[in-house]
């Protein structure tokens, strides 16, 4: 496998660019990308034309505008590139048009209410800072995706608003420290950790609840999990080494820089990371390898589960947000330099994340909510629902010194004098030594684990991105034509820190008595996405969002309607597949079994023998309290579905699901979890959990 010459074959990157368009147009190009401006329309014409040859060679006869609707799923609505020409034959054709701009019919993504029914119609843009690609013979252009009023319809126009919001905010404080020499943007990066499961696509296919809802709703726990820890970073298996290097050179293909494929915890469970890029091109990889791991999964007879819970009893799967700022002339604003100055630097920019982490938690805590993820939060397998800041001891001691003006090292009498003292070294964390919590400081970035397997990057990004950014606007405007940078800067940190200093937590989040801690501290603690959710609406986001020009009150409270909508949906879609499970599949083995066992007891009856207290009689009575228990509750589940017909509000039907339907479906499975311990395992109608996790 030559990998250099893989990497990026799919993607019409620069040096593509560099190689098929007439120099002009490559000069001109580059410096539309760079300054953000509008495509001029011969330009876009020499582009496409550029694009579709290339395409064309790589096997193409489609071309697609490749948005993210509010679904958190890619979207893509196919055209050929063919063209009428006389005499009854085709050209392949592409325009500066068709790049640029798209239309296809929105009225059947979710718009939160934006789009009125008589504009159904939705606008794509092609994001000429992603690069276009070839996938499934098809040109793909990533776009940006928005409804006739300029409101966006998808997760990828605010995540650029945000980057955006943060590189004007980050460049003012660049310009205080003399910093900004040669810069003209600064990026925040982003390293994403995906985590996956592998099944058998055989077994995947006799169960509809992976179908339907990409999650187990019923299954007994298997006599051996994850408790011997001998997963994690174990050998991997041949089928699944084979699977790994065919993602790899996919994912490569692709331009994605894949670099890290391990086992994770569970049986069954591994991960990919990759090499952090810039967020939006980040988020559109880790759209892209989502997709990849799955089709890939499927060649090989296998199936890829991205849900965050697939098993009860295992862990679930998350995805790792590392988050960073970074100058484009690539300068990591986290790496805490070498000179005092690069230090105080580092410190404002560390304590600024500090403050908008603790000033907007609850719009955290909501991004990375979802159905799913609910599942895992607060669930002593991943982060608390409570956001915290993990910093370490030796960063903790620093700015508790700086805080107090006091010591940093009791034996060297040292105190740290900001642009005068260099920063002791501090250790990177490589060993994720505190999984426990949320937000962590790993050396030189954050990272974000609180993100379900799942989720799209966009969301947690772009409110991180806002929030660091509205806080570097008022350190600015506090720093900017001071005569006394060290002095000022200092007493902002302090403040700072007196006022959210109560968000850094180095200790074990999993612990009870950090939720009893956390309260003390005024943290706020959402179990549920119903909880979160308000959030949206809330003034002080709302205000903060539209001041960046990230979401407008529109954008809000349609992303607001979605969320709790989505939610509910996932909820009702679980409960009548587990009905059908039960109605379709499970009754019928239960009868079976006790049909069997009441003929032995006849038999046995018929020849004298004496029934009482034997297994057959005991176990047909166990099974037989069981089941009419589980009828019980499967009638229970299925009022409630009816009564939620009733309510109106989407935020009503959602807490109803959470409150009343929820409960409803944890007391069925484990009725039928009890029966499924008690049916001969060829009786079941579903694969079990033994099988499943050591499937792949
Ligand atoms: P490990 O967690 O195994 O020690 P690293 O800390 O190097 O490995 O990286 C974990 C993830 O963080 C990788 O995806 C990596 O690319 C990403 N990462 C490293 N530096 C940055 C940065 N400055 N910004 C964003 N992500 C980063
Ligand atoms: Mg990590």
């Amino acid at each position: 496998m030559n990998v250099p010459e893989i990497f990026g074959s799919n993607v019409f990157n620069d040096a593509v660019m560099k190689d098929r368009l007439p120099s002009d147009a490559y000069k001109e190009l580059k410096s539309t990308i760079e300054s953000g401006k509008a495509l001029d329309v011969d330009l876009a014409n020499v582009v496409a034309h550029a694009m579709k040859d290339w395409a064309v060679e790589k096997g193409a006869t489609h071309f697609t505008h490749w948005f993210q609707p509010m679904t958190g799923f890619t979207a893509e609505k196919h055209d050929s590139f063919i063209q009428p020409e006389d005499g009854g034959k085709i050209i392949m054709h592409f325009s500066g048009k068709e790049l640029v701009k798209g239309e296809p019919d929105a009225s059947s993504f979710p718009s939160g209410g934006i789009r009125a029914t008589f504009e159904a119609r939705g606008y794509t843009a092609w994001d000429p800072t992603s690069y276009a690609f070839v996938k499934d013979d098809t040109l793909c252009i990533p776009t940006a995706f928005f409804s006739y009023g300029g409101e966006a319809l998808d997760k990828k126009t605010p995540l650029l608003r945000s980057m955006e919001a943060l590189s004007k905010q980050a460049m003012r404080i660049l310009k205080i420290f003399g910093n900004d020499q040669g810069v003209s943007q600064v990026l925040t990066t982003v390293g994403a950790e995906q985590e996956y499961f592998l099944v058998d696509q055989k077994l995947f296919k006799e169960r509809p609840d992976l179908i339907y809802t990409g999650r187990t709703l019923f299954g007994a726990m298997a006599p051996k999990g994850q408790e011997m820890d001998d997963h994690y970073f174990g050998a991997i298996k041949p089928n699944v080494k084979a699977y790994m290097e065919d993602l790899d050179r996919e994912l490569w293909s692709y331009g994605v820089l894949s670099k890290t494929e391990h086992n994770e915890v569970a049986p069954g469970q591994h991960e990919m990371a990759p090499i952090f890029e810039t967020t939006n091109i980040a988020t559109d990889h880790n759209q892209l390898t989502m997709e990849v791991m799955r089709k890939t999964a499927q060649k090989h007879g296998l199936e890829c589960l991205l849900h965050e819970k697939p098993f009860a009893g295992v862990n679930g799967s998350g995805k790792h947000n590392n988050w960073s700022m970074s100058t484009d002339t690539g300068v990591n604003l986290l790496e805490p330099g070498k000179t005092p100055s690069q230090n105080s630097q580092f410190l404002l920019f560390l304590v600024a994340t500090i403050r908008a982490v603790d000033e907007y938690q609850d719009m955290i805590r909501l991004s990375v909510a979802s159905a799913g993820n609910d599942h895992r939060l607060g669930a002593n397998e991943a982060p608390p629902a409570i956001v915290s800041i993990f910093l370490g001891e030796e960063l903790t001691s620093v700015l508790h010194a700086i805080h107090y003006g006091e010591d940093y090292d009791d034996q060297k009498r040292t105190k740290i004098n900001l642009g005068i003292d260099v920063l002791p070294p501090l250790p990177k964390d490589t060993t994720d030594r505190n999984r426990t919590s949320p937000f962590a400081f790993t050396g030189n970035k954050f990272e974000l684990r609180s993100l379900g397997s799942a989720a799209s990057l966009a969301g947690p990004n772009t409110v991180l991105n806002t929030a660091v950014a509205d806080v570097l606007e008022d350190f600015a405007d506090k720093l900017e034509g001071t005569d006394d940078l060290n002095r000022d800067l200092s007493k902002l940190i302090v403040e700072t820190l007196d006022k959210h200093g109560r968000i850094v937590f180095n200790g074990n989040g999993y612990d009870e008595s950090w939720i009893q801690e956390a309260q003390k501290r005024g943290l706020t603690n959402m179990k549920s996405l119903v909880d979160a959710a308000p959030a949206y609406i809330d003034k002080k986001n709302v205000d903060l969002f539209i001041k960046h020009g990230v979401y407008s009150k529109v954008e809000l409270e349609a992303r607001y309607d979605i969320k709790l909508e989505k939610y509910w949906k996932v909820l009702n879609i679980e409960a009548l597949t587990m009905v059908d499970m039960v109605k379709k599949g499970i009754i019928g083995s239960v009868v079976g079994f006790m049909d069997q066992l009441s003929g032995v007891i006849e038999k046995k009856k018929n020849i004298g023998l004496d029934i009482e207290g034997s297994m057959e009689m005991n176990l047909i009575k166990d099974i037989s309290a069981n089941a009419d228990e589980m009828m019980e509750r499967l009638y229970y589940l299925e009022n409630a579905l009816y009564d939620a017909k009733g309510i109106e509000e989407t935020y009503d039907i959602a807490k109803y699901y959470k409150e009343k339907v929820t409960p409803a479906m944890e007391a069925l499975r484990d009725i039928v979890d009890k029966l499924e311990l008690l049916v001969p395992h060829d009786m079941w109608p579903y694969p079990s959990y033994g099988e499943l996790l050591y499937s792949a």
